[in-house]
């Protein structure tokens, strides 16, 4: 151990990945990183600012590796994404706090968002890892926190991209209108009748599909034409449907 203290590496970072490195490492080519001798891969990759959640496969000289690898230094390392589709769990997506827009649609499309504009990092990554959610964030420093059980870095600068980078990350199942946009609740069928206290002037000759909210009573109507809402649901599927079909060549 530490015989080669000094020694650069070589890194190689799959395309996916090289927006997190500092530009002077963008490149497609490997370039040579200082090295103590020391570290682990994993924290090596994670110094030059690329989060492990966001880390597939590690090889050296070709040959995969744990994060807890200690290169001798000298070695080429390639550094690939992690790959898509990733598995959802079940137990749904917790959102950070700057991802709002991002949460209402990801609810009408069906999936289990939690969404708080609150919640400080801490209690952002205690409540991803007791209630076993993944961890949706553009927040580097958190995604690199050890005690984060998963995470994903969510690409876009705008609510459109982001929707478009979670749905070919997990290609979900969708189940569109069955989620309250304003709290995650299910949505269940409901009539004209009972809605209609709630609805605008002009809603009840327009629109024909109603449901309520089982959590905060909210009421949602939709026509045969659907607006911006079911333009929205019909890209969303053709994302999914368009990652199913490159995973499958
Ligand atoms: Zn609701």
């Amino acid at each position: 151990m530490g015989v080669m203290a000094g020694t650069g590496l070589r890194l190689r970072f799959a395309e996916e990945l090289r927006l997190f490195l500092a530009p002077r490492y963008r490149s497609a080519a490997p370039f040579s990183a200082p090295y103590d001798g020391a570290s682990s891969l994993g924290h090596v990759v994670q110094s030059l600012g690329v989060p492990l959640p966001e880390v597939g496969r590690l090889l050296a000289d070709g040959q995969e590796v744990p994060d807890s690898h200690r290169p001798r230094g000298g070695e080429l390392i390639d550094v690939e994404a992690v790959p898509r589709p990733q598995r959802l769990p079940e137990t749904g997506l917790l959102l950070d706090v700057h991802l709002g827009t991002l949460a209402r649609w990801l609810r009408l499309l069906g999936l289990d968002t939690e969404y708080r504009n609150d919640l400080d990092d801490d209690t952002l990554l205690a409540r991803a890892n007791t209630d076993r959610r993944v961890l949706l964030t553009q927040d580097r420093g958190l995604l690199k926190r050890r005690a984060l059980w998963y995470g994903c870095y969510v690409r876009g600068a705008g609510p459109d991209e982001q929707l478009a980078d979670v749905l070919d990350r997990f290609a979900p199942r969708l189940a569109p209108w069955t989620r309250c946009m304003a709290c995650n609740g299910r949505l269940v069928v409901a009539t004209k009748d009972e809605v209609e206290p709630l609805l605008q002037p002009g809603t009840r000759r327009t629109y024909d599909v109603f449901s309520r909210c089982l959590s905060c009573g909210r009421a949602y109507w939709r026509g045969a034409h659907g607006g911006r809402l079911a333009a929205l649901v019909d890209r969303a599927q053709e994302t999914v449907a368009a990652r199913e079909r490159r995973t499958g060549e």
